[in-house]
């Protein structure tokens, strides 16, 4: 089974980091989110300070982990990557953040996982450039203050929504990101294809683009799997009719949903007659969990008009009916 996952798998880091955008220039799409970043960095840049922290939040696959890498290549710091599920210990956070020098860009992915003395700890870091650190236990313990120089924190989440409010507060900049047009995902595939010596023709490059769920990191992955079919069956370029016959062979339908989207369709037209059903539920019946469902397929699948959330739970839109090739009963929204 071919897994088109917007997630990243390890095997592909290194091709992933061959293809990132190196600045902002080489940042495809997001217009908005790179005007306002812009914005910020010159703004800084001029007063000789740190930025301020910036909050990036959208599906993956997106870019954001680009977009914190640029944003340090911008300023010319070093950066710092971590996630918040590493972050368990507020101890391994202190340890980081007292190691950083000045300016410096400290990156943390799936920031809304961070563990809560962890997240305590980065209020205080975030907003005095400091730290409490905590040394022996009971009544015994004291706290001791530590100076951190001034950094900048670049937070990624795929759900804005539960960050808790006081971490959200103490970011200077949000930016969402959008998933991607088919254009922009053009031209995301045209550089990934020069860069990786591959003859992609325009029609290719369409077909791939309309397939790739909105998302640049799908869009290379898939780019890759039409290569192999292109070099193994025909005469390695990459036209229209070799990318239809890859994508046909990898099982990617003509939305470009995936073996998980798709589960989630039938599920929810098949199992519960359409919804409304509750997303806990509609993951069980997957046998995903219920964060992955929604943080992985249902942005796209609302963003692709096929899938509704109502107050009442998920809702299978007539376009999801026929896709699926059935006939939508007649209360289902348009
Ligand atoms: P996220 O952190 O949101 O999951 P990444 O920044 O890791 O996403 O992006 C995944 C891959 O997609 C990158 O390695 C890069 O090749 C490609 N990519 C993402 N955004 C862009 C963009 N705006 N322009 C060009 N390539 C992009």
């Amino acid at each position: 089974e071919t897994q088109l996952s917007p997630l990243a798998e390890p095997a592909e880091r290194d091709d992933e980091s061959t293809l990132r955008p190196r600045d902002l220039h080489e940042f495809v799409g997001q217009p908005r989110v790179r005007e306002q970043l812009q914005l910020v960095l010159q703004g800084a840049t001029r007063r000789g300070a740190p930025p301020d922290h910036v909050l990036l939040s959208g599906p993956p696959g997106l870019g954001k982990t680009s977009l914190a890498m640029i944003i340090a290549a911008e300023l010319g710091r070093p950066i710092r990557i971590t996630s918040g599920p590493a972050l368990e210990r507020a101890g391994d956070l202190a340890a980081m953040l007292s190691n950083l020098a000045e300016g410096e860009v400290m990156f943390i992915d799936e920031i809304h996982r961070i563990a809560r003395p962890a997240e305590e700890m980065l209020y205080l870091a975030m907003e005095d450039f400091r730290v409490d650190v905590v040394v022996g236990k009971g009544p015994g313990a004291t706290s001791i203050p530590l100076e951190i120089a001034p950094f900048t924190l670049v937070g990624a989440t795929t759900r804005s929504g539960t960050l808790t409010g006081p971490l959200r507060d103490r970011f200077g900049f949000t930016a969402h990101m959008e998933f991607y047009t088919p254009e922009e995902l053009e031209q995301v595939l045209r550089r990934s294809a020069r860069i990786l010596g591959i003859e992609l023709r325009d029609d290719g490059a369409a077909e791939i683009a309309s397939r790739s769920r909105g998302t640049p990191r799908i869009a290379n992955r898939l780019l890759r799997r039409v290569r192999d079919y292109a070099e193994v069956r025909a005469d390695g370029r990459v036209d229209l009719a070799v990318a239809q016959a890859a994508l046909a062979v990898y099982d990617v339908d003509d939305l470009g949903l995936d073996r998980l989207d798709r589960a989630v369709l039938s599920a929810l037209v098949r199992s519960f007659g359409g919804g409304p059903v509750g997303v806990a539920t509609l993951a069980v019946a997957v046998g995903e969990e219920p964060t992955t469902v929604e943080e992985v397929c249902e942005p796209y699948l609302v963003r692709a008009g096929m899938l509704a959330r109502t107050p009442r739970g998920r809702v299978a839109t007539a376009l999801a009916w026929s896709h699926l090739g059935l006939t939508a009963p007649a209360d289902a929204p348009g």
